[in-house]
């Protein structure tokens, strides 16, 4: 065991006995929500916990379907060091007259909510009510592809960087990169302007792969496309060369520079984020935007393959560490949701969490990930849209209606945000391995939305309800 292991192992420790601690006087479940960004983290949670507080009609969430939620409310959060969730500013900006989407996640919050509850049995019941505290904890996805850089070298990291980055659809977004790169010589003497253009010319690259219509997933290091508190610090500041896995840097070289940078990057914010804050979950809800990657085509289906191999494998080191040998604390179930399901025609729901289900089912085998119970759902946390059938001398077309935003457009018709439209959004292959190899690219027509009015307690929503009964619902026994 090396010295910064023993480190490491013992700042688990300590962070897992303050959770166990907490854990021993009321349960609770610490609820991670992720995905890249614009996948829907920040709707999710709103959504999730508007239609928890208000006790909203959820079918399939048995504790609440039964009558046993008797309260719900917020409470201070038991975290001093992370920011609060800004459920309250989210919820406004939602329901207010200007009907907006809220401010996407841009770093990693914390909400808690209190629920009590009836218990099942009458025999517990007669004692006293449960309680259950759910902590949620929104993080950017970017940041969970950064784990497996703790078990990369600064050469192995530069050298998979390069070889992708050297491959179709990223080529023709690298150019400027590897201009640059191609002027960049390891073994001259360090040059700080030369680091600092070498990262901001491969932030550009990274950024430009994720694109809507490239929509690539594993873009690490997580910080530069999502930098949270880190904006402009020189953690960032640097970038791969062109070496191979096994190079030696002399010392005062550029490629020691880049090394002690990386190494930096590694061990205070990778390692932080995973100690601190990831590897004390016990439950996991992945979103995805799996229609863009769909309608990107082949390239992007890949990539997100190999990102939900990425994430299945930091599960399965979750698994293991030693806060869930010790404390019992293990991630023990984890959803990968589509979201977004209300830009597809209700026909096309099933077909979506089909598609889901099989690259989730591959990522797992291929990533041996075994412990934790896996599902996969299409859902939208607020459905912006309402079904309508359109009929045109070619024929009935299925269509999704509702507000598209200001500027969004479809063919050379442009919308004001205020008019409603119905839009045929498009079909996906009745066979999920067939969209996986790229079929459905080009097929799906998006419109932004905006979201709809909301009034009633029950937000409209596609199978939140499911996802809550799967994330949750083993928590009012
Ligand atoms: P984050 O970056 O993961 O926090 O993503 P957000 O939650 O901010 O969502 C990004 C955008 O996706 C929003 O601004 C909406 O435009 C859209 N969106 C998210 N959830 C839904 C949904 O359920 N339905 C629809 N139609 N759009 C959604």
């Amino acid at each position: 065991m090396t010295w910064d292991s023993i480190v490491d192992t013992s700042r688990i420790a300590a962070g897992g006995l303050a959770d166990f601690a907490t854990g021993l006087t009321e349960p609770s479940i610490r609820l991670g929500v992720t995905g890249l960004s614009r996948a829907g983290k920040t709707v999710f949670i709103t959504a999730l916990v508007h239609a928890l507080l208000k006790q909203a009609r959820l079918p399939v969430f048995e504790a609440q379907n039964e009558g046993r939620i008797l309260k719900a409310y917020l409470e201070p959060q038991p975290n001093d060091d992370l920011p609060r969730f800004a459920y309250e500013q989210h919820l406004a900006s939602l329901t207010g007259d200007e009907r907006k989407w809220p401010q996407s996640t841009r770093q990693i919050s914390q909400l808690r909510l209190t629920i009590e509850y009836a218990p099942e049995s009458f025999f517990a019941r007669t004692f006293s009510n449960g309680k259950l505290h759910i902590d949620i904890i929104d993080y950017p996805g970017e940041w969970l592809l950064d784990l497996p850089l703790m078990q990369q070298t600064y050469q192995q990291w530069s050298h998979a960087m390069l070889t992708a980055s050297r491959t179709e659809p990223r080529v023709a977004l690298a150019n400027d990169w590897h201009q640059y790169l191609s002027s960049l010589d390891p073994t001259a003497p360090a040059d700080e302007n030369a680091a600092v253009t070498a990262a901001k010319l491969f932030t550009d690259y990274l950024s430009a792969c994720r694109q809507q219509e490239v929509s690539l997933s594993s873009l690490p290091p997580g910080r530069f496309l999502m930098p949270g508190d880190l904006e402009g610090s020189p953690l960032l500041s640097f970038a791969p060369l062109d070496v191979t896995p096994d190079a030696v840097f002399a010392s005062g070289s550029m490629g020691a520079l880049m090394e002690r940078r990386y190494q930096s990057y590694v061990s205070r914010v990778v390692k932080p984020f995973y100690f601190g804050h990831f590897a004390r979950l016990n439950r996991q809800i992945v979103l995805v935007d799996l229609m863009s990657a769909l309608n990107a085509g082949v390239h992007a289906v890949n990539d997100l393959r190999g990102a939900l191999v990425d994430v299945m494998g930091s599960f399965r080191l979750g698994a293991n560490n030693l806060v869930s040998t010790v404390f019992g604390r293990r991630i023990d179930k984890v959803l990968f949701a589509a979201t977004k399901a209300d830009l597809l025609h209700h026909q096309s729901h099933d077909k979506l969490e089909a598609i889901l289900r099989l690259l989730v089912s591959e990522a797992s085998h291929k990533a041996e990930f075994q412990g934790a119970r896996i599902d996969a759902l299409a859902l939208s946390a607020i459905r912006a849209t309402q079904e309508a059938t359109v009929k045109q001398k070619s024929g009935e077309f299925s269509c999704i209606a509702g507000t598209p935003e200001a500027g969004e457009h479809v063919g050379t018709e442009l919308f004001d945000g205020k008019s409603e439209a119905a839009i045929f959004p498009g079909d996906l292959p009745g066979h999920p391995q067939a969209a996986l190899q790229g079929l459905a690219q080009g097929t799906l027509q998006f419109v932004k939305f905006r979201p709809p009015v909301l009034t009633a307690e029950t937000f409209p929503h596609i199978r939140m309800d499911r996802a809550i009964e799967f994330l949750l619902g083993d928590g009012f026994p």
